[in-house]
C-alpha cells in the first residue's frame, strides 16, 4: 500500500495505470475510518484492478460555525485499517494541496441540495461536489462507492456525474450499523455514554416506518408523525428535521411510491448532529 500526499503524483499514478488498461476504485472520505468505510474499501476491491482511498478533511464542506478543527482524525489507526482491507493507495493531501491561496472555483448542484441538509447547512454541498469533482480529476476513477448513511450526498453526486458526463459509476454501499441499529459515523465519537443511548432514537423512529409501511400505512404525514413523536420521546434529542423526499430528485413527495420513497432524520443528541434514512 503506498500513502502519496501530493495530488499531481498520484494523479500521474492513476493515468499511467489506466494507460496499462487497470480500472481504479475509489472510496473518498474524511477519515476516521470505522467499519462503514471499511465495507466501502472491501466493495471498491471487487469492482476493479486498483483500489484507492482518500482521507482528507474538507475545509469547504464545513460551515464556520461547525466541527472542522475537532473532527477526529487518526491518521496511524486509519492507515492500518486501509491495509487490512488490501487499499493500494492512500490519497492524504493537506488542505493547501488542493486549496491553495488563489483557488477560486466551485461545484454546484442546484436543487437536490435545497432540502434536508441543505437547508440547514447551506454551504455544505456545494463543498462536497467541489471536492469530489476535484478527487475525481485526480484518481480518474472508473468506479467510486459512496454510502447510503449520507443518503443525500450519494444522490447528489450521482447528479453532478450525470450532470456533467463525467465517466465514473457510481456505487451506493448500504448502512453499516452496530449492533444496536445506530449507524456507524466518525462523530458517535463525540457522544457521552447517555447521549450513545439516546442515539437509539434514530434508527428506532427509521424502523417504525419500515414496520408501518408494511402494515400497508402509506400516509406520508402520518408516517412523519409517527417518527416525530419517537424521537421526540427521548429527552437528549432535539430534532433539525424528520423529512420525507423522493429518493433520486430530493424533492417534497406528496404520495407514498414502493422503493423511492426517503425518510430522512437529522437530530441533535446534545450538541452532536446525528443524520439517519430509510429508503421504503
Ligand atoms: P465520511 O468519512 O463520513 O465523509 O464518509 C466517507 C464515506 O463513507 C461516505 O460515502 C459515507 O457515506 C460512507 N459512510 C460513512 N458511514 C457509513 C456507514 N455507517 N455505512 C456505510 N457507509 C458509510
Amino acid at each position: 500500500m503506498k500513502v502519496i500526499s501530493d495530488p499531481k503524483k498520484i494523479q500521474a499514478i492513476c493515468l499511467k495505470l489506466k494507460k496499462k488498461g487497470k480500472s481504479i476504485a475509489f472510496v473518498p472520505t474524511m477519515g476516521y475510518l470505522h467499519a462503514g468505510h471499511m465495507k466501502l474499501m472491501y466493495e471498491a476491491k471487487k469492482k476493479a484492478d486498483i483500489s484507492v482511498l482518500s482521507i482528507f478533511v474538507n475545509p469547504t464542506q464545513f460551515a464556520p460555525n461547525e466541527d472542522l478543527a475537532k473532527y477526529p482524525r487518526d491518521k496511524k489507526g486509519d492507515l492500518a485499517k486501509a491495509k487490512a482491507c488490501g487499499v493500494d493507495f492512500v490519497f492524504m493531501p493537506t488542505p493547501f494541496n488542493l486549496y491553495p491561496e488563489n483557488y477560486e472555483t466551485y461545484v454546484e448542484v442546484i436543487n437536490a441540495t435545497r432540502q434536508l441538509c441543505g437547508a440547514s447547512r447551506p454551504t455544505h454541498f456545494r463543498g462536497v461536489t467541489t471536492i469530489v469533482a476535484k478527487l475525481f480529476n485526480i484518481v480518474q476513477p472508473d468506479v467510486a462507492l459512496f454510502g447510503k448513511k449520507d443518503f443525500q450526498q450519494y444522490a447528489v453526486i450521482k447528479k453532478m456525474v450525470s450532470d456533467l458526463n463525467m465517466p465514473t459509476k457510481i456505487i451506493g454501499v448500504p448502512t453499516i450499523r452496530e449492533k444496536d441499529g445506530l449507524a456507524m459515523s466518525s462523530r458517535n465519537v463525540y457522544l457521552s455514554s447517555d447521549e450513545r443511548k439516546a442515539a437509539l432514537c434514530l434508527s428506532r423512529g427509521l424502523n417504525k416506518i419500515k414496520e408501518n409501511v408494511k402494515a400497508g400505512i402509506t400516509s406520508i404525514d402520518q408516517l412523519l408523525k409517527i417518527i416525530s413523536a419517537e424521537i421526540n420521546s427521548e429527552s437528549l434529542a432535539r430534532i433539525d428535521y424528520v423529512a420525507c423526499m423522493d429518493a433520486e430528485t430530493i424533492q417534497p413527495l406528496k404520495n407514498y411510491e414502493k422503493q423511492k420513497t426517503l425518510f430522512a432524520v437529522a437530530v441533535f443528541i446534545g450538541k452532536t448532529r446525528l443524520i439517519d434514512n430509510i429508503v421504503v
